[in-house]
């Protein structure tokens, strides 16, 4: 249970409508104290007002117009949820603008709306969890989500209908988030989404006070707002939609780090057609090379899928082609497997099992040449790291090139005083398929 706290800010409520209504506002109680807000019991007493419309009939739709009405008057700040928030024109229209609007059963948009109003002070003897919340990772690197649900349809994927369309999360409430984890310590921020370059369309990419600056809920001012952080930012799941271009350039000022996961699933237009891949331009290349242009450090690291129905040997050359040309620097690699519920069950030409297993082995053989000699080129180099592990005779960590988990890493040997959590300079000694071998720099 968290304990009061009488200076945290006081949230009033005004429930409207039927059971289903009241569910709703229960919920969203339940979570404002569970973050250790307080409840006003009137107008004069709370320092913002959540009105929890009902829109079943004419009659109710009023009701719930002069609800808001009043809370505008007798407090001004008021955030609207509920079955009118579906159908938004009437409370737009009102003379004086609400905080924000959303539909019924959508506690997260209210929460995100009264943190941005008013955000808690945390209390580290009062409050029984940490303002960032619990984490799992170790205390140097987070991953930060950006936004929940996908507006595609790949037809081996079944997450948007199990996780809906996209929802960004305001720019403002992510950022205090972020600025929360680098307070508890936090050196790497791993951002995260099912569709990052989509960031901010669904809520137009309206524009919002943050810090006493303007930002549009985009990407790009997304990205120059966690900047500002002085962390390390890096960003995965990018499509290679047209504006991923602008963000390129925040990588060479060192402002992001310059390493970006862009999942290209496949090079063969037929396949990705068959794969409804978004972004799938047979440009793909081109798109690469200009990026690497503009940030010639840059680190691209991409996933593919081998064996998806259909895939004939003539795609699968091509992809072979592809990968030549990309030069690609961390890869990895599926065999196809139906997913129940997936419209790509449906496809005809299934790859038999030995050919996908096949196809996967010279896939790898490929992306491991190419992973050997691109380490190989930073041998002599000089590289920043951030120290995941210790064991007696090394140190583990990575560098800007290196996500957790999914690449390789940074063995330190020799002598050393490192702690989990360091950021240190090596020099690079040798290199093997996948990991760097480095001492530390004097
Ligand atoms: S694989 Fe496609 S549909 Fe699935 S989450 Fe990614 S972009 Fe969305």
């Amino acid at each position: 249970m968290v304990k009061q706290n009488n200076m945290a800010p006081k949230v009033g409520m005004v429930s409207l409508g039927c059971p289903k209504a009241l569910v709703d506002s229960e919920r969203i109680i339940t979570q404002l104290r569970s973050e250790g807000y307080q409840i006003a019991p009137d107008y004069e007493g709370a320092d913002a007002v959540i009105v929890n419309t009902c829109g079943f009939i004419d009659s109710a739709k009023q009701e719930s117009l002069d609800a808001i009405t009043e809370a505008l008057d007798e407090n001004g700040k008021v955030i609207v949820t509920g079955c009118m928030g579906v159908n938004p024109e009437d409370i737009e229209a009102m003379p004086s603008a609400v905080l924000s609007i959303s539909g019924p059963q959508d506690v997260d948009t209210v929460m995100a709306a009264v943190r941005r109003a008013l955000p808690l002070q945390y209390d580290p003897f009062t409050e029984l969890l940490p303002p960032q919340g619990i984490k799992l990772t170790p205390r140097h690197y987070a991953y930060l989500k950006i936004s929940e649900g996908c507006n595609h349809k790949c037809s081996f994927c079944i997450i948007p209908s199990m996780r809906g369309k996209l929802r960004s999360r305001y720019l403002a409430d992510i950022l205090q988030e972020a600025e929360a984890l680098a307070a508890a310590g936090v050196k790497e921020l791993l951002i995260i989404s099912q569709d990052t370059s989509a960031y901010g369309i669904d809520i137009k990419h309206e524009s919002q006070l943050w810090r006493g600056a303007v930002y549009n809920n985009s990407l790009l001012d997304l990205c120059r707002a966690l900047a500002e952080l002085g962390i390390w930012v890096r960003l995965h799941y990018v499509y290679p939609y047209p504006h991923v271009e602008h963000i390129i350039p925040l990588m060479s000022e060192g402002k992001l780090l310059p390493y970006i996961d862009v999942p290209f699933q496949h090079a063969s237009y037929q396949v990705l057609k068959a794969m409804r891949r978004p972004a799938s331009s047979d440009n793909t290349l081109a798109q690469i090379e200009r990026w690497r242009s503009l940030c010639p450090e840059l680190v691209i690291r991409s996933t593919f899928i081998v064996g998806f129905p259909g895939e004939s040997e003539q795609d699968f050359e091509l992809l072979l082609s592809f990968l030549r040309d990309a030069q690609l620097d961390r890869v990895g690699c599926f065999q196809y497997s139906a997913v129940e519920g997936a419209t790509a069950n449906q496809l005809a030409n299934p790859v038999p099992e030995q050919l996908k297993q096949e196809r996967w082995d010279r896939f790898m053989q490929l992306q491991q040449e190419i992973s050997e000699d691109k380490l190989e080129q930073k041998v002599g180099q000089t590289l920043t790291i951030l120290i995941d592990e210790i064991d007696h005779e090394r140190a583990l960590g990575r560098s800007y090139a290196d996500a957790p988990e999914i690449d390789g890493c940074v063995q330190v040997l020799g002598e050393h005083n490192l702690h989990v959590g360091d950021m240190v300079d090596v020099c690079i000694e040798d290199a093997t398929e996948y990991d760097l071998i480095a001492t530390l720099a004097d």
